[in-house]
């Protein structure tokens, strides 16, 4: 590969994605500068970390282009927008996110990439696929936007046989020569419209993933914006278009007949039509937007190459991450769930969804999102309302607007006290029978620290009560 000795590089952002890749540059050579906006406690205990291995930290000052500068490296969440990368541009000085500086380092020759993007679902999707791949005896791990970093992975001591990769749309903007082997968009509905500046954007950078893709790119059949992005992109010949469905798949699908999930896709026999891949209750929960992403992790995986009896078994082992639809507690016949990671609009009616009566917890950041499509499809399901967070009144004025007769109590406060609150007046609205629902559909980042803390906040004020 290219030389990286005495190259000057300039890593924008410190942490998860910027500690990593101004290490991984400096040991190949380069010189390294970081620049970073902020300059907290956090930042200068990470800034005095690298400067002790010679790396150059320039804290408090995002915005200036470091003299000398050959290429950026930048955190995915940078947004195109900032001044940095208009002087970037000016200076003809290009830009690469963490996950195209691990696929220009190693990607093709770790192993190949499996990659799940799509707004909801991508977290529950990677970890099923992972385990599929793990079932079918593979050496695999699930990296990218779910905690493990695609530099360690692809430059690490562990041999991989395949990367079940999740990749955010942040990355995918700023990873222009990635090539996967097989890719699938889950799902397209309006989220982080105000980094991307719009919704065609939004969907340019998720298309991204299909781009040079060698064996299969995977699309929902319900959701026909991800399949107009598999038509757009330019694949590598004989890479085959596969969808999945909820209903009988047609060739080329896997999806659902009589509660088996089945794949006529890849199918090894001639003589049958279709192969039986495992049933719907082997998907833990077996919402319908799960299987979905069931179908989603069994198509990659069928496209690798791995054998029906693998994704039975990969699903059984398989177990959601905590606050994704999580059952809490039965308390005087009502039931609470914990969907505090239904951070926009479409999986917060994916959840609202699969129950019946409902008492739903709501509000926080809406990060540039309308309510009135969610609240339309979801009244005849409320029981009541109860909001929360910053934007609430965005979420109020919708439910003025579609349910005028659904009860609401605006707690009109953002301090982390409202959960306990939130929680009080939501027993006081159910009746036995119903579901008591946290999927606030907005981020959390004006009240809590991330979407974790609030399902935990939650889940404690819940535990009060029984
Ligand atoms: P992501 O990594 O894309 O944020 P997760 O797997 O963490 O996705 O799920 C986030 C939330 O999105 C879940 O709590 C659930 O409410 C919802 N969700 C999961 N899968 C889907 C899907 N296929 N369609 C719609 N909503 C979904």
């Amino acid at each position: 590969g290219p030389s990286w000795e005495g190259k000057h590089v300039t890593v924008a952002g410190l942490g998860v994605s910027g500690v990593p890749a101004a290490k991984v540059l400096h040991g190949l050579g380069a010189r390294v500068t970081v620049v970073n906006d902020g300059d907290d406690a956090r930042a200068r205990e990470q800034a005095a970390g690298l400067e002790a291995l010679g790396v150059t930290v320039r804290l408090g000052d995002g915005a200036t282009l470091p003299e000398g500068t050959e290429l950026i490296v930048t955190a995915p969440g940078w947004k195109p927008d900032k001044p940095l990368f208009a002087a970037a541009d000016a200076a003809g000085v290009p830009v690469w996110g963490d996950v195209e500086l691990a696929w220009r380092l190693r990607g093709p020759d770790a192993a190949p990439w499996l990659c799940v993007t799509g707004t909801n679902g991508k977290t529950t999707t990677t970890q099923m696929l992972a385990s599929i791949l793990e079932a079918a005896g593979l050496r695999t791990a699930a990296v990218g936007n779910i905690g493990v970093s695609l530099l360690d992975a692809v430059l690490g001591d562990e041999p991989y046989d395949v990367l079940a990769v999740e990749l955010s749309s942040y990355q995918l903007h700023w990873a222009p020569s990635l090539r996967a082997h097989s890719a699938v968009v889950l799902n397209l509905a309006p989220d982080h419209l105000d980094w991307h500046g719009s919704m065609e954007a939004y969907a340019r950078d998720k298309g991204r993933v299909y781009e040079g893709n060698r064996v299969a790119c995977v699309y929902n059949v319900a959701d026909k914006a991800t399949e107009d992005l598999v038509r757009e992109a330019d694949v590598e010949e004989g890479c085959r278009a596969i969808g999945f469905t909820l209903g009988a798949p047609g060739p080329s699908q896997l999806g659902v007949v009589d509660g088996i999930l089945v794949d006529r896709a890849f199918v090894e026999n001639r003589q049958q039509n279709a192969q039986e891949l495992a049933e719907v209750s082997d998907v833990d929960p077996p919402a319908p937007h799960n299987i979905a992403n069931a179908l989603a992790a069994a198509a990659l995986a069928r496209a690798y190459g791995v054998p029906p009896r693998a994704v039975r078994d990969g699903l059984r082992a398989f177990t959601p991450d905590a606050h994704r639809i999580a059952h809490v507690a039965d308390v005087d016949g009502v039931t609470y769930i914990d969907d505090s990671k239904a951070t926009n609009t479409h999986a917060a009616e994916a959840s609202l969804a699969a129950y019946g009566s409902i008492v739903w917890i709501a509000g926080g950041l809406a990060k540039g999102a309308t309510f009135d499509e969610l609240v339309a499809k979801s009244a005849k399901r409320l029981r009541g309302v109860v909001l929360i967070g910053a934007d609430r009144g965005l979420i109020r004025e919708a439910l003025a607007r579609h349910a005028p007769e659904v009860p609401v109590v605006d707690l009109d406060r953002t301090d982390t006290g409202a959960m306990p609150a939130a929680v009080q007046e939501a027993r006081r609205l159910a009746v036995a029978g119903d579901t008591v629902l946290l999927a606030p559909a907005c981020a959390s980042m004006d009240m809590f620290v991330n979407y974790n803390q609030r399902g935990d906040a939650f889940a404690e004020a819940v535990r009060e009560l029984a």
